[in-house]
């Protein structure tokens, strides 16, 4: 016991001793023991740590390595700062300890930003300068979308039917003739049939003339459809895009927009029809708008009536918009005719005409978005004119 006591006293008293000679002194330790704390000294003991960090940071590729590193210089026993922390800063004479402080300080900083940019957690400044912007440029300006007017206008018809509990039907626009005119109440032959001067698909010769496809002229098509999906009551609104064979002019274009209306029930009467456009049309155009209806033709509906709504332009008074007359026609509606029924009820027998009753209506979205915004050339709406647009947006 006692032998080994002596033995490890003297291996101490053999260590080297800090503060002995005016240069670095290298020891086993990777960090040698500063003897000197005066500027010069410091800072070239400092700038051999720089430049041992740069040389290992330039070194650094895979994870590992970049762990390696860090372990190196900032681990927690072990690191290379550790040591310079406990043999340079902690054995500094009072009035080196500033000076010794600030160069740490410096050197940790290195460390930790060659760290940030070896591991990638931090971009490199070279990445930065070329990502900088010039914050006083004028930015990329947006263009914010906006609805079409007549996307706008279609939806606030609809709003106002659904706000009535009414829901929406959509059906395609290539439709069968029977879906288009037939069950529409237009026979074969029948000269309601020249009212819409129709686009149909060529070679269709062979086809039985109820299968042969064609353009819808109207979305009326979508109330057969959904009768047959559905037994009464039924109560929806159907927007859509339709097509006649018609030459374009200002109040004309082969393309155009509808929205109809079917309501189906028991006991609907023509003053339920007359009561649920004059509000719509409220609602559409304002409360100060009156209604009347006249007799019109229309092959489904029977009795039929034409809508017209005072003029909104002069409120009744006569203008040049309505022909001095203060009204302004407006849409086409009617009782549903029973042979309409009839067609439905080939596939759900509950539209039997002598137990229900229902009414439709029907307007074009184009005049009335023409009338809403002053708009005299339909041709406008579809020209892609970006300039017309924008006023919409
Ligand atoms: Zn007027």
């Amino acid at each position: 016991m006692v032998s080994g006591r002596f033995a490890r006293a003297k291996a101490r008293a053999a260590a080297p001793r800090s503060g002995l000679s005016c240069s670095l002194r290298m020891t086993n330790d990777p960090i040698p023991n500063l003897t000197a704390f005066d500027s010069a000294a410091l800072d070239k003991a400092f700038a051999a740590l720089k430049k041992q960090a740069q040389q290992d940071a330039a070194a650094l590729g895979a994870p590992e390595a970049v762990e390696a590193f860090r372990l190196k210089w900032l681990g927690r026993k072990q690191g290379l700062l550790n040591d310079v922390s406990s043999r340079w800063l902690k054995a500094a004479p009072a009035d080196a300890k500033k000076a010794v402080g600030e160069r740490f300080k410096k050197l940790k900083e290195l460390v930790e930003r060659l760290l940030d940019e070896a591991s990638g957690s931090g971009p490199s400044d070279a990445a930065l300068a070329a990502e900088a912007i010039d914050i006083t440029l004028p930015g990329t300006r947006r263009l914010t979308g906006a609805e079409h007017p007549i996307t706008r206008t279609m939806n606030e018809i609809v709003s106002v039917f659904a706000a009535l509990g009414y829901s929406v039907g959509v059906g395609p626009e290539v439709e069968t003739d029977y879906y288009n005119f037939e069950s529409m109440n237009f026979p074969p032959g029948h000269p309601a049939r020249d009212t819409q001067d129709t686009l149909v698909v060529a070679g269709q010769e062979r086809r039985p003339q109820r299968d042969r496809l064609l353009l819808r002229t109207h979305t009326s098509p979508v109330q057969m459809r959904t009768m047959e999906l559905e037994p009464p009551p039924v109560r929806i609104v159907i927007p859509g895009k339709v097509h006649r064979n018609e030459a374009d002019d200002a109040t004309h274009s082969s393309m155009f927009h509808q929205v109809e209306g079917l309501c189906v029930d028991t006991n609907i009467t023509f003053s339920d029809l007359k009561g649920t456009l004059d509000h719509a049309m409220k609602a559409l155009f304002g409360s100060s708008v009156k209604t009347r209806l006249f007799p019109s033709f229309f092959p489904f509906t029977e009795p039929s009536a034409d809508v017209q709504i005072s003029c909104i332009f002069c409120g009744g008074k006569g203008c040049r918009k309505c022909k001095q007359s203060g009204w302004i026609e407006l849409l086409g509606c009617g009782m549903v005719d029973p042979a309409v029924f009839a067609f439905a009820a080939e596939k759900q027998p509950a539209y039997d005409p002598k137990k229900i009753s229902g009414f439709a209506f029907g307007m074009g979205v184009e005049r009335i978005a023409m009338m809403k915004y002053g708009v005299s050339d339909i041709g406008q709406f579809f020209s892609g004119d970006m300039r017309f647009l924008w006023q919409f947006a």
